[in-house]
């Protein structure tokens, strides 16, 4: 939201707040949901159950043409695959020759890399929960494509939009007032969706987000994990009996499904979780199927598994193509999210390979006294808006106090953009946390040879006083 609306947000009452939801969705869906999303969503309905032969066929041709296209049209990839014969190349098994790239090189070469005029874009901000700040411009096909791909999947267990459903999503929503009145959610009446505050995770809170989700009653939930894990171990450890029969299913966003969490999703809400993995720069889909099993699709991209040497194997570094990523290819992209695949076969009539496990995106979080629990997804989003942030880490050594390094492209920061940084991280601590930024050259890498975003040493203090 534009500064000066949610100026104008913090005085209207709680109805409006929920009119302005509801036109702000209205507009959103409408371009998602428009153009080609109908005949995606057929195509991709017909196309299930196509045996594992058929669906490598689709994605060798898929390959082929996003190869050739990205070659064509984007300044930066022609001269990266200089000296590669790319228009000899005709089958998967060649992907190898061509060269890997990494997020930094991707944010760096933006504008080269582009296929379209950013006019013509729609840009798409990404940090995930990865704390590094990327922005790609996608073609409102792939958009329409990539939504239909997830409402195919969510439909299997009879979502629609439409169907009433409870969103924890990385907004900033509430006013002091909502506050002082424990009330946690607006809701868009027009398609039944109620959106709960993710930035109020205090035991404290917690009972009146269960006795509101208990009436308004929705069929799905649908968000950060982490959030919704919160909710249901409160109303575990304070013997709550959540009415059976209300949600159908749970579909967990942006962050990594521990057991622990889905244990307890599926324990306090009497239904089952379906997982997903996707990303805000457009990766292919890994869908949970009716027997658990992770499916990667393979119609919607390329997924390698390579260990340190950059050859194949069973567990390593996720290589990423995307098949729809025609605004910002992504061919052979380093994601930076880990794979341990399965050679299990899943009876459920999805014929696509299996994944054994996600690894490597660990679940952390910054305590503020004020609001609770800060979690990786809303942390990242501190991103939103800003410009010339690299990387950034937050470090908690106390209960008062966070530090935050941040890496800097001097050209495009700014004491504005500071300013915007500090209020998203204002309105996820509270006001009475002490902030401090330090700008650093680099941060430095884990053993696994990735950072993390969120260094929290005082989980111990946390853990028995929340
Ligand atoms: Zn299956």
């Amino acid at each position: 939201m534009k500064k000066y609306l949610s100026k104008i947000y913090n005085y209207l009452p709680h109805f409006c707040h929920n009119l302005f939801v509801t036109g702000y969705n209205i507009v959103n869906y409408k371009i998602r949901m428009s153009g080609n999303y109908s005949k995606w969503r057929k195509h991709y309905k017909n196309n299930e159950g196509l045996p594992i032969e058929e669906l490598k066929k689709i994605q060798e041709s898929k390959f082929i043409d996003l190869l050739r296209y990205t070659f064509n049209n984007s300044p930066f990839y022609a001269q990266f695959y200089k000296d590669v014969d790319v228009l000899s190349i005709s089958e998967i098994s060649e992907i190898q020759k061509l060269p890997i790239i990494h997020k930094e090189i991707l944010r760096a070469n933006i504008d080269q890399i582009i296929t379209l005029p950013k006019n013509r874009a729609k840009a798409s901000k990404t940090g995930g929960t990865t704390g590094k700040s990327l922005t790609v411009y996608k073609f409102e096909n792939d958009i329409q494509e990539r939504i239909a791909i997830l409402d195919n999947f969510r439909a299997k267990e009879g979502y629609e939009l439409g169907k009433r459903t409870a969103w924890f999503s990385g907004k900033s929503l509430l006013t002091k007032r909502d506050i002082k009145k424990n009330r946690f959610w607006k809701t868009d009446y027009w398609y039944n969706v109620r959106y709960y505050s993710t930035f109020h995770m205090k035991d404290t809170f917690l009972k009146y987000y269960i006795e509101n989700l208990t009436t308004y009653s929705p069929e799905f939930l649908v968000g950060f994990p982490s959030t919704i894990y919160e909710i249901a171990k409160y109303g575990l450890a304070h013997n709550i009996d959540f009415p059976s029969n209300t949600v159908k299913a749970i579909f967990p966003t942006a962050e990594t499904v521990t057991k622990e969490t889905r244990a307890a999703l599926e324990l306090f809400f009497k239904t089952k979780v379906y997982d997903q993995y996707a990303s805000s720069e457009g990766a292919p889909f890994i869908f949970e199927c009716k027997l658990g099993n992770l499916h990667m699709d393979i119609q919607t991209g390329v997924f390698e598994v390579l260990d340190e040497n950059d050859t194949p194997a069973k567990e390593g570094r996720l290589i990423l193509t995307s098949f729809t990523s025609y605004g910002t290819p992504l061919i052979r992209y380093d994601i930076g999210d880990s794979l341990l695949l399965s050679d299990k076969i899943c009876t459920c009539g999805n014929n696509n390979p299996l994944v054994e496990e996600i690894l490597g995106r660990v679940s952390d979080y910054i305590y503020s006294s004020e609001t609770g629990k800060i979690n990786l997804g809303n942390v990242s989003n501190t991103l939103k808006d800003t410009k010339g942030i690299i990387k950034f880490q937050v470090i908690q050594d106390s209960l008062e106090r966070i530090e935050i390094k941040i890496v800097l492209d001097s050209a495009k920061y700014s004491n504005h953009i500071e300013k915007i940084f500090l209020d998203n991280w204002r309105d996820r601590v509270g006001t009475k946390m002490d902030i401090d930024i330090t700008q650093v050259d680099d941060i430095a890498v884990e053993k696994s040879g990735k950072y993390r975003i969120v260094q929290n040493n005082i989980k111990h203090l946390i853990e028995n006083n929340s």
